[in-house]
């Protein structure tokens, strides 16, 4: 028999667990308030009386009412908590990324609608690791899109375009061997450019893999720096970029598959969430499931953020 204390560990099992309006609920007040001590999010006090049949509270501190997903990425929405929980769960647990229109179909949403909320879901799924690398290091770039020439004039001219890659978006990852990944939009491959990601995500003195791009020379003062030699390649040798390669394979694929287009102020987001699945790739499900929970409940996108302006911003800031 089903009880809330069973969490689900399928996407069978997510879909009936999440059709119980109750469970939904105290999963969800779980999720944000995680001592039980539920804390009004506009002015922070826990002084409030609880309304069951409405499940909403109302704070005695600054008289006014708050649901469990006020201050969250689920504010505002008018869909319902069960297939928001369905949407996270299908986005975390796909090998390689989904459409919004297999969300759309899969939930009984419009296409629209899911792709707001997918996006919304993308922004939980950031890492928020810190941690520098220090074991072996692989950086590579790679270069995502191309297809604007079939685009209307206006639309195309809103493209990023970097200098001497028209209609390509250029993208910088780092990974550590065994361990994670860290993907970044960048403006150019110039040195400073790609140096800088690499500088920001390694530990001085880790051993760091790179082809042989001018930008990345002069790596060899901070790191135990060696570049592909891709005249002489043993299967023992160490010295090579498999791991990004494979990485921007699955992203491409994921991309040219099953997203309709990507503009390159979203890639980031497609980014992350590629990268926190690569990341977890080694957890469960449900426990994926549950680390994108923790992020959904502290984060929330604005429609400005997910349109353009300020995703721009926050894009160089990764
Ligand atoms: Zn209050």
């Amino acid at each position: 028999m089903k009880t809330a204390n069973t969490l689900p560990t399928t996407l069978q099992e997510a879909v009936s667990y999440f059709s119980e309006p109750d469970y939904t609920f105290d999963f969800a007040v779980a999720m944000r308030w995680p001592n039980g001590k539920i804390e009004c999010p506009r002015c922070g006090s826990e002084e409030n009386s609880f309304l069951s049949t409405r499940r909403i509270w109302y704070c005695k501190g600054c008289k006014k009412q708050f649901t469990v997903k006020v201050g969250t990425i689920f504010e505002d929405s008018p869909l319902g908590m069960d297939k928001w929980m369905i949407a996270v769960w299908l986005i975390v647990t796909c090998k390689n990324g989904i459409s919004s229109y297999e969300v759309a179909k899969g939930i009984g949403i419009t296409q629209k609608s899911a792709w707001h909320m997918m996006h919304r879901i993308r922004k939980a799924m950031q890492d928020g690791s810190f941690k520098k690398m220090r074991g072996e290091v692989e950086a590579d770039e790679t270069f995502i899109g191309g297809k604007a020439r079939n685009m209307h004039p206006e639309k195309r001219k809103r493209r990023i375009t970097g200098r001497g890659t028209v209609d390509k978006t250029i993208v910088m990852g780092v990974l550590e061997r065994g361990g994670e990944i860290r993907t970044a939009v960048v403006d150019n491959r110039r040195k400073k450019t790609l140096q800088a990601e690499i500088k920001k995500h390694v530990q001085a003195g880790a051993a760091l893999y790179t082809d042989e791009l001018k930008s990345y020379s002069g790596l060899a003062k901070e790191y135990a720096h060696e570049v592909i030699n891709h005249a002489v390649s043993y299967v023992e040798d160490r010295v090579h970029t498999n791991g990004m390669e494979n990485f921007w394979s699955l992203l491409k694929r994921g991309i040219g598959g099953t997203y309709v287009s990507v503009e390159p102020f979203h890639l980031f987001r497609y980014l992350d969430e590629q990268a926190f699945r690569f990341n977890n790739r080694k957890a469960t499900d449900l426990e994926r499931f549950m680390l994108a929970m923790e992020n959904v409940w502290g984060k929330r996108v604005t429609w400005s953020e997910l349109t353009g302006k300020d995703a721009r911003q926050e894009t160089s800031i990764n």
